[in-house]
């Protein structure tokens, strides 16, 4: 290599090298700090004593944008933003670009109020319309508001505090909201179940309880329900009500309902093959699961691989499920009553109940919900079961009470016409391993 090469390659190295140390504290497309450059600063940076605002900003349905516009208007769309961030940009502030379309704004406050004024300018310059190409759209941001040092002591967690702030704006249908330690902890819950569970049902750790069902005139079993149970090492018990909820939100929706239909299906394999005669065992079904293809085919497939009769499942659903009345829902549920399986409505009466999908949906039956048996005492309640009672009758449906807890209300449930009973009074869910 000539003396003049050598020279030429040294320059293109160092050009390449100042490049790496620029992206290394820069975000490539906007030219902002990235976070890591932001903490950097900061440490550098701020006086004692002084308090600051962390201003944490995401561009709402920013995917759907980039599916409607294209990634080329997409990316123009962040680098206006940053740029409006800029032109609004206080002394003695910072600006990060901290995920595909989420800002930190770092500023110097006097007054905690500050912080929120100063968000609703961004918004106000952000809602204006961006001209780009041929194209002109509109967005529309949250703003989580994070205070340095009162919800933190490290710069980092303050930031995570606004981020938090943000999914509270989003929860709460607002644009801007500060953080909020109760919900916060929430959240933190939320995603240490998700992260538990997730480990729990690999691991088999869920257990299923069976709870009788009886016919209400003379108390004989007609079948069970299949109840989850969950005691983590390290959450401890965890109710079902809580996880199986999480499990609907973090998209666990699905292998809940499997691992419970897998095991009620083993679990009846086991009664037929030691002789006994199975009673039905009813599974309740997340409603986000509901409208799947892969339910009936997984129900179908169980039956299947254990060689049992498919009907000796029933299925509960909740009032939320039965709602959107989609074409899926209504497909699945023919499916399966055709194969024999009944279907409950449970918790009837606590959700958005309608009298349409009791005309229109082919169910069996109605769970009267336990908060309306633990008011039969007044004349109110009783009145009330007895609508349920007459209004199922009138649609042809049977009736299950629930959480029935004395004799006194399964007397009453007798006189008014109920079918089926289920509750502490004939007999708490018992771990499946001990009915064996
Ligand atoms: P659910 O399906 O309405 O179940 C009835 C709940 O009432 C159960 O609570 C049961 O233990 C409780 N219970 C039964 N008899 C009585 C009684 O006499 N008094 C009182 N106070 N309570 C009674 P659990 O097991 O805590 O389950 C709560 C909810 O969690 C269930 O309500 C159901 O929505 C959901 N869940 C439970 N297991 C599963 C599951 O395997 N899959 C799905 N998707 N959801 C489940
Ligand atoms: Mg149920
Ligand atoms: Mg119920």
């Amino acid at each position: 290599m000539s003396p003049s090469d050598e020279k030429q390659a040294q320059l293109l190295l160092d050009i390449a090298l100042k490049e790496v140390e620029y992206l290394k504290n820069h975000d490539g497309l906007t030219g902002l700090h990235n976070l890591a450059a932001m903490f950097k600063t900061f440490a550098n940076w701020h006086s004692a004593g002084q308090m600051y605002g962390v201003l944490y900003l995401d561009i709402n349905h920013f995917n759907l944008i980039e599916q409607m516009y294209g990634h080329e208007i997409s990316e123009q769309i962040l680098v206006e933003t940053a740029a409006r961030l800029q032109a609004n940009q206080p002394k003695h502030s910072l600006i990060a670009r901290v995920g595909s379309d989420e800002f930190v704004v770092l500023l110097p406050l006097k007054e905690i109020e500050e912080a929120h004024a100063h968000a609703n300018r961004l918004l106000a310059s952000l809602q204006q319309k961006y001209y780009l190409k041929n194209n002109t759209c509109s967005i529309t941001c949250c703003i989580g508001i994070g205070i340095y040092p009162n919800n933190g002591s490290a710069l980092e967690h303050v930031v995570q505090k606004a981020a938090s702030a943000v999914l509270k704006a989003k929860h709460d249908g607002l644009t801007i909201a500060y953080y909020q330690p109760a919900f916060h902890r929430s959240l933190c819950r939320k995603l240490a179940i998700d992260q538990a569970l997730r480990v729990a049902i690999q691991n088999q750790k869920l257990e299923i309880f069976l709870q009788p069902k009886v016919r209400l005139h003379d108390q004989s079993v007609s079948g069970y329900e299949a109840l989850l149970r969950w005691d983590d090492n390290t959450l401890g018990t965890v109710a079902p009500a809580e996880f199986v909820k999480v499990a609907e939100q973090m998209g666990l929706a699905t292998e809940i309902d499997q691992y419970v239909l897998d095991a009620v299906f083993k679990f009846q394999a086991r009664q037929q093959a030691s002789g006994l005669t199975l009673s039905p065992i009813a599974v309740n079904i997340t409603s986000s699961h509901f409208n799947s293809q892969t339910l009936p085919d997984f129900i179908f497939e169980c039956a299947q691989k254990y060689a049992v009769p498919v009907n000796i499942i029933e299925l509960e659903l909740t009032e939320g499920t039965l709602m959107h009345r989609d074409k899926a829902v209504l497909q699945n549920m023919d499916t399966l009553r055709d194969a024999g399986i009944r279907i409950y409505i449970d918790d009837f009466g606590t959700g958005y109940s309608s009298f349409v999908y009791l005309r229109d949906l082919r169910v069996d039956g109605l769970k009267i919900d336990q908060s309306f048996v633990r008011e039969m005492d007044s004349e109110r309640g009783l009145g009330l079961v007895h609508a349920i009672i007459s209004l199922a009758k009138a649609s042809g449906l049977v009736t299950i009470a629930e959480g029935v807890e004395t004799e006194k209300q399964s007397d009453r449930l007798v006189e008014l016409g109920c079918n089926y009973g289920q509750g502490y009074f004939y007999g708490r869910p018992k771990a499946i391993t001990n009915l064996i």
